[in-house]
C-alpha cells in the first residue's frame, strides 16, 4: 500500500452500511475535501470541522460529502463489521 488507497472501500456511518443514493453501490473512493471560508458559513454548524470527507461511488461517481461524523472505511475483502446495517 503506497501513498494511495488502490481499491475502493465500503464505508459505514454511526455502524450503518452507506450505499450510494444514486445507484446504490456499496463501495466508494474516499478523500479529503478542504472546506473553504465560503463554505464553512454556508454549513455554519457548530460541528463542522474545516475539513470534509467525501466518499466517491466506485460505480457511477457521486460523491457522498461528511462534514460532520467520520466514515468509517472497511476493506471490500474483510467487509463490514459485526453489527453493521
Ligand atoms: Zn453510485
Amino acid at each position: 500500500m503506497g501513498m494511495f488507497e488502490m481499491k475502493p472501500k465500503l464505508a459505514t456511518v454511526k455502524g450503518r452500511a452507506v450505499r450510494c443514493v444514486v445507484c446504490g453501490h456499496d463501495a466508494f473512493w474516499s478523500r479529503e475535501v478542504k472546506l473553504n471560508s465560503s463554505g464553512a458559513e454556508l454549513i455554519s454548524m457548530a460541528w463542522a470541522n474545516q475539513s470534509a470527507v467525501g466518499l466517491i461511488c466506485a460505480d457511477c461517481g457521486y460523491v457522498h460529502e461528511f462534514a460532520g461524523k467520520r466514515p468509517k472505511l472497511w476493506s471490500q475483502k474483510r467487509g463490514y463489521p459485526e453489527g453493521a446495517k
